[in-house]
């Protein structure tokens, strides 16, 4: 059976040309690069030549890219990093985020809403767009940091985080601007040194951009403090303690190469026509679908669809054993029965979210697979619908 991946916004095949790049790091160079001999060296200037890519890749310089273990670890870093000091100090602190925010995000949320920050969050309009002028209302004058993220992992809907963080730093420069772009990275450019100058912290994960799981940078900008999550060596500046993975950090330097390739090629059109051609043939052969998400400002990879009177769970279940692998929001939440907060948060009935499908293309996706995946989609909701009846 042909197996057609329509998941990558769960995870992405680690690249042939990232495999070979990372291969003489495991049992040839595997120096630690804290060591001063020369096998330490080797490793230490590989570390380095990696966080020049990832600094291109960002537009940003090699001292601000901090090497994490994957954008959980980086969104971690970013709100306790700034927040962490006001929970001893007893001096009112406020956090803004919004309720489409990943779980890495969320729930370090609550967890420092629970110790005492306040935090406010923001709700998205029906396209699942956070709109400036709610920002501009939440802002206080205790906010240390506003957490918007770049693309939404569910609906790949664009948030506007160039202007939120204008909007902040004109409210007071001293608030600081984190974004999750672990779903915009090497699908969209970023320019921290241009539409992101505000931006102070921008977490990125490599299994999302074709690196191996387990991989993560967070963009810090220069003179930013952060107080680390783990404390032990003077690793990373001081920011991330902990001897580095060597070869997932070659990973990410070359994942960042080979996306500023693909993003100054015609890879990205083509990637989006692709995407729309499976929606418009899914909207067309399938009544009663509707698209979730504004469709004007999306990362080219995504689309999340709603077929009323359908059960989710069940396509799914039907889609992978005709080999088709999909997913219904974010990669943890599957085998839950919760509808996504992301499509709540949009106004979607509990009904209509758990009717709602995402289906996220990778850059190996190929027409045919698209074609096969049209002729095998609409033929399974009918089916469930049919059996609903
Ligand atoms: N943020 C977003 C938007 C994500 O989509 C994900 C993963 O799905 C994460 C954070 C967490 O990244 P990681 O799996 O590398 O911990």
């Amino acid at each position: 059976m042909q197996r057609i991946y329509l998941d990558a916004n769960a995870t992405t095949p680690v690249l042939p040309e990232i495999v070979d790049a990372m291969r003489p790091f495991w049992s040839e160079s595997f120096g630690n690069p804290s060591s001063a001999h020369h096998s330490g060296q080797r490793t230490r200037a590989a570390v380095e030549d990696a966080r020049t890519s990832v600094a291109r890749l960002l537009n940003g310089t090699p001292r601000e890219v901090v090497f994490t273990s994957g954008g959980t670890e980086s969104d971690n870093l970013a709100l306790f990093g700034i927040l962490q000091p006001y929970l001893d100090r007893r001096e009112p602190a406020h956090l803004i985020t919004s309720q489409i925010e990943h779980h890495a995000v969320l729930y370090a949320a609550h967890f420092l809403q629970a110790r005492g920050i306040e935090v406010t969050y923001l709700a998205p309009n029906a396209d699942g767009v956070i709109d400036p002028s709610a920002l501009e209302a939440a802002l206080r004058p205790h906010t240390k940091l506003v957490s918007i993220m770049l693309a939404n992992n569910e609906t790949g809907v664009i948030q506007p985080v160039g202007k939120l963080a204008r909007i902040a730093k004109a409210f007071s420069p001293s608030i600081l601007v984190h974004t999750d772009a672990v779903q915009a990275a090497a699908k969209l450019p970023i320019d921290v040194s241009g539409e992101l100058k505000n931006v102070d912290l921008l977490a990125i994960s490599g299994h999302k951009m074709y690196a191996p799981q387990g991989t993560g940078i967070l963009f810090v900008r220069k003179g930013v403090q952060l107080t680390p999550l783990f404390h032990g060596g003077p690793h990373e500046r001081q920011r991330r303690a902990g001897t580095e993975n060597v070869p997932g950090i070659v990973a990410l330097g070359c994942a960042s190469e080979l996306a500023l390739r693909w993003l100054s090629s015609e890879a990205p059109d083509d990637l989006r026509a692709l995407t729309i051609r499976l929606e418009d043939g899914l909207s067309t052969a399938v009544p009663d679908t509707h698209i979730n998400g504004s469709t004007l400002h999306r990362t080219p990879n995504t689309t999340n669809l709603r077929f009323d009177g359908v059960d989710a769970e069940s396509l799914l279940i039907a889609l992978d054993m005709q080999g088709i692998s999909a997913s219904f929001g974010a990669a943890c939440q599957s085998g839950a029965t919760e509808p996504s907060h992301v499509l709540l948060a949009m106004g979607l009935t509990p009904t209509a979210a758990r009717s709602s499908l995402r289906l996220s293309l990778s850059r190996l996706t190929t027409a045919a697979e698209i074609d096969h995946a049209l002729a095998i989609i609409p033929a399974a909701v009918a089916r469930l619908r049919s059996a609903s009846l």
